[in-house]
């Protein structure tokens, strides 16, 4: 297994009310075995940073799904990293595809709100992935490096000490129950690697610093052979993560 930090991070999307949160921990605590080494998250809405963090009994980290470059001022609707650190976030999810597709989010605010947050000690992760026409083209490579290059810009300095982590998310495969298979990913991972190595080396930084997951109909039955793939350090996880027995079990299936 490769030195990279791994992480097993849910994305709540816009979903659960606080009753829902509430019934959430009450069967996720019951049988969560928290594993040496592997940072167990979840990203919920703003509204319930709080409660995840005080119901998880910070047992777990806890996320934002976006976040804003600035510290303040007039940026109706978002929130800045020092709100976010004070309620204890510890990562941030930015650019994920939802966000590039619905919000117009492109890769070069994307990297400011990454670097904004790592400046804050937060960990952003930073989603990239094509779409299914890209796919279908035979363009995932070129996009890939594309919104790798320009979301990370910035992002990687000589001496830094926390990373960003790069979330690999095929937007065909996000909620359609349709996962890249292993090749597919394992590709995909080794390219983004391979990438990640030049620029890290460049920096004189250890090229272990940034981890890579997969998100992408992630579920208990391909966790495990993707979790075996050396380049495969962990997995964002949408719909599988709002379900605690499920999210537990593909917790205990991988790595
Ligand atoms: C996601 O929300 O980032 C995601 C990967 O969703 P799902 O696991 O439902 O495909």
């Amino acid at each position: 297994m490769s030195l990279r930090k791994k992480f097993i991070l849910g994305n709540w999307k816009m979903n659960l009310t606080s009753e829902e949160i509430q019934r959430f921990f009450s069967d996720f605590n019951e049988s969560y075995n928290p594993k040496d080494k592997l940072n167990v998250g979840i990203a919920s809405s703003y509204p319930y940073l709080e409660l995840v963090k005080k119901l998880s009994m910070d047992l777990i980290l806890t996320g934002s799904q976006n976040i804003h470059f600035e510290n303040s001022g007039a940026f109706t609707g978002e929130v800045s990293p020092l709100m976010l650190k004070d309620f204890g976030t510890s990562f941030s999810i930015v650019g994920h595809s939802e966000r590039r597709q619905y919000f117009g989010e492109t890769s070069t605010v994307v990297s400011k709100r990454a670097r904004a947050a790592l400046n804050h000690n937060i960990i952003p992760i930073i989603c990239i992935g094509e779409s299914r026409a890209e796919f279908e083209a035979g363009t995932t490579f070129k996009i890939i490096e594309e919104q790798l290059i320009e979301s990370i810009n910035n992002c990687l300095f000589e001496g830094q000490k926390i990373f960003p982590v790069i979330a690999y998310e095929p937007v065909w495969a996000i909620g359609t129950g349709l996962s890249a298979n292993k090749e597919q990913v394992d590709a995909v991972h080794l390219f983004i690697l391979d990438k990640l190595t030049n620029l890290l080396t460049n920096l004189k930084l250890s090229t272990d610093s940034v981890s890579v997951i997969y998100g992408g109909s992630v579920n208990t039955k391909n966790c495990g052979e993707l979790t075996r793939l050396e380049s495969v350090d962990g997995f964002l996880i949408g719909g599988s993560s709002l379900k605690p027995v499920e999210l537990n079990e593909i917790i205990e299936l991988s790595f």
